[in-house]
């Protein structure tokens, strides 16, 4: 296993090419995506056309799901970029085939993939798109986590956060610390949940475009630095995304 590892793209031209040209350049072969290829960015059509093009794998994220069902439930500015994206992508019987198929690859991305001791998902296993595992748990909802970890063996592998790191059964997390790379690796036997981050919006703090090599006994998060001020630019221009979405992409929050 030898796996890059992207997720929370939304819609972030940007950052995903940053991002697949530092996978091209290395030495590993196969992407897998975790979802939210769509939602609060600018270009969701051009992220959907990569991942459909370059990614072995792609799961169902919440904002994927939101697209094409419901965002009711979403804060204002997700909501808007839900309503924003659906205008662009949602099909009418005269469109473009180009139109439909993005329309049905969207609907028939999976929830959940099981690949040796690995599960991969959006956001937990026990609730692959919806539920948030987020870094804080072990010390603020020890319970919880407890119960994410009794939910699947081995070792889970989700986004969903935005916040890249690992949890252990000890209930720790492993941040990143803002380093461009860091390498965990993973004892014998032992349970984690490995969160990738995100590519189009990181909410670490730290503003670089992120995510993760998996092997079988280690991975390997990388920071790529990528030029903002265009996709706060196209935001801004869209005249319908908040410029909320635009700020917190120069700040990582
Ligand atoms: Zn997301």
């Amino acid at each position: 296993m030898k796996v890059a590892i992207i997720s929370d793209l939304h819609s972030n031209r940007e950052a995903l090419e940053a991002v697949f040209a530092h996978i091209r350049a290395s030495d590993v072969d196969t992407i897998y995506c975790l979802g939210d290829v769509v939602g609060y960015g600018p270009e969701p059509e051009f992220c959907v056309d990569l991942v459909r093009g370059h990614a072995k794998l792609c799961l169902m994220g919440n904002h994927d799901e939101a697209l094409l069902n419901d965002a009711s439930d979403f804060n204002p500015h997700a909501r808007m970029a839900i309503e924003y994206t659906r205008a662009r992508m949602q099909p009418k019987w005269y469109s473009a085939s180009e139109r439909k198929a993005r329309w049905e690859w969207l609907k028939n991305l999976p929830l959940v993939h099981q690949e040796g001791r690995f599960t991969f998902v959006h956001g937990s296993p026990r609730d692959p798109v919806r539920e948030y595992v987020l870094s804080t748990d072990g010390i603020l909802n020890p319970e919880k986590l407890a119960a994410v970890f009794d939910s699947f063996t081995g070792i889970a592998v989700g986004g969903h956060t935005h916040h890249p790191g690992v949890h252990d059964e000890q209930m720790n997390f492993h941040d990143l610390e803002k380093r461009e790379t860091r390498t965990f690796r993973f004892e014998k036997d032992r349970k984690y949940f490995v969160n990738v981050g995100s590519t189009g919006q990181p909410r670490d703090g730290d503003p670089r475009a992120c995510y993760a090599v998996l092997e079988d006994d280690q991975v390997t998060w990388h920071r790529i630095a990528y030029d903002y001020r265009v996709t706060q630019k196209k935001i801004l221009d869209t005249g319908v995304l908040s410029e909320v979405l635009a700020r917190r992409l120069a700040i990582g929050k």
